[in-house]
């Protein structure tokens, strides 16, 4: 039985995990690199508890006892006691292998390690652990608290008592677990992240306004957000590694990232996050 988490990264992905993780009663602590990390995540929760309150979806007394199921902290041996940890630290390989290895030493045997990532093989990501039948992929979706699925993504090495783990434990966290192969992208990805990126090459190429690209695909599609504003919420340097990941990892040049996404990103212009991205948020640059 999961009871206790562990997440490593209280960024946009981690601190919603938090929140859900603490909403059904688990208790959660909630790793990141410095004090104004943390800080800004459990904040966040916060903000995010209190907008439930006043739609009167959450009582007051619901909303402490969540917070009060959150640790922050920067010291990562704090998660020694934890029954699953989940990284959700930055889109970057690398950054999560050495977070794994440094990570497996302090947990205890039986513990299970899941990763966040969108794009990176979860069958990699599971030999830089000492556990790879242990290990899955739980893909949530972003906002963490509004979304219902989460995708989970079976690596060569993940056992069925681990798969079966995962889904019990999206089941008691309020999600609904798909399970995907892995593959780049495994399976939502595979399919959004290239239309995200033929929209970015259509504003590039003058074909449509931003917003006309968004109302066409809302109205046109019923999707219920356009792609570029899709973009401005994942973050467009999530977006420009998630699409790196593909073109290397299928070789194939119909993945290649619009040049105008790399531009953004280089320019700083990451969405909601920086305030700026296709649109304004207000922030100045
Ligand atoms: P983010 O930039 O908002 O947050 C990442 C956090 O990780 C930051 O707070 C950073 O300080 C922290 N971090 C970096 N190195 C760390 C370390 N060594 N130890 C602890 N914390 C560390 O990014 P995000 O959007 O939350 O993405 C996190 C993960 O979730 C990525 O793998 C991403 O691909 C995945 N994901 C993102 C979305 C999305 O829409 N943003 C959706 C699904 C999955």
């Amino acid at each position: 039985m999961i009871e206790t988490v562990g997440i490593i990264g209280a960024g946009t992905m981690g601190n919603g995990i938090a929140q859900v993780c603490a909403a059904a009663g688990l208790k959660i602590t909630m790793v990141d690199i410095s004090d104004a990390a943390v800080a800004r995540g459990l904040t966040t929760v916060g903000n995010s508890l209190d907008r439930l309150v006043k739609k009167e979806k959450m009582t007051v007394a619901d909303r402490e006892a969540t917070l009060s199921r959150i640790t922050g902290t920067t010291d990562k041996s704090k998660l020694a006691g934890c029954d699953l940890v989940i990284e959700a630290a930055t889109e970057n390989e690398e950054l999560k292998v050495k977070i794994l290895k440094d990570l497996c030493p302090t947990l205890k045997p039986e513990a299970l390690i899941a990763t966040n990532t969108s794009s990176i093989s979860i069958t990699k990501l599971a030999t830089a652990t000492d556990r790879p039948d242990r290990f899955i992929g739980m893909h949530f979706f972003n906002p963490v608290p509004m979304m219902a699925l989460l995708e989970l993504i079976r690596g060569l090495q993940t056992s069925d008592d681990t798969h079966a783990k995962a889904v019990a434990f999206a089941k008691r966290v309020g999600k609904v677990p798909i399970t995907a192969k892995n593959s780049p992208g495994f399976a939502v990805n595979r399919i959004l992240c290239p239309m995200i990126n033929e929209a970015i090459f259509a504003l590039q190429e003058g074909l449509a306004t931003a917003a006309d690209i968004d109302e066409g695909m809302k109205l046109g599609c019923n999707h219920p957000i356009g792609p570029l504003a899709l973009a401005d919420l994942i973050g467009l340097d999530t977006m420009l590694s998630v699409m790196e990941v593909f073109y290397k990892g299928f070789n194939d040049p119909k993945y290649r990232p619009a040049p105008l996404l790399k531009e953004m990103v280089d320019a700083g212009r990451l969405g909601r996050k920086t305030g700026k991205g296709f649109y304004d948020y207000g922030a100045s640059s």
